[in-house]
């Protein structure tokens, strides 16, 4: 039973068996047991993709009714920059990056969504682009804040030599 060849493979490790975890209503659900990402296999489809719960599933629920998802990438980004750590933050862009680098699915799959493909991807690359450059902001200012803090020591430091 143990050595019985996995039916699927890691859509990311590529050459992982992946293990069944748990099923329902047509649903089937993996997990990897190396990057742990867990995947769905929906009722009358061979092909799998990323399960409900991973960064990119979150976002495409943020635009799942919207019309012009592109358009909704600058909202989003706020939203996501004011709600979550920087930690989530980074994992979701570096998840997106990789998604569209390395395409393993269809992403409108993932939520079944009825926009096109490409529509979604052209939202998640906005989204990425738009997180990266309030992290980019974020580090201009920590940066400049650093350089204050440190003229001002230096300041200080000058004042009390020449008092003394
Ligand atoms: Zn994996």
């Amino acid at each position: 039973m143990e050595h019985e060849p996995a039916e699927y493979l890691c859509l990311r490790c590529k050459d992982v068996g992946l293990r069944p975890t748990d099923s329902a209503d047509g649903y089937e659900f993996f997990k990897c047991p190396r990057c742990e990402r867990r995947f769905t296999k929906s009722p009358g489809m061979t092909a799998l993709h990323d399960r409900w719960g991973n960064a990119i599933s979150y976002v495409l629920y943020d635009v799942i009714f919207a019309r012009d998802p592109p358009a909704e990438a600058e909202r989003v980004a706020a939203t996501v920059a004011e709600e979550h750590t920087r930690e989530h933050i980074d994992t979701l862009i570096a998840e997106i990056r990789l998604e569209l680098a390395d395409p393993v699915q269809q992403v409108r799959d993932i939520l079944n969504q009825d926009q096109p493909e490409e529509v979604l991807r052209e939202y998640l690359r906005l989204l990425a682009d738009h997180l990266e450059a309030a992290n980019r902001d974020e580090c201009a200012r920590y940066t400049a804040r650093r350089s204050e803090a440190t003229w001002l020591m230096q300041h200080d430091w000058s004042e009390v030599l020449v008092r003394i």
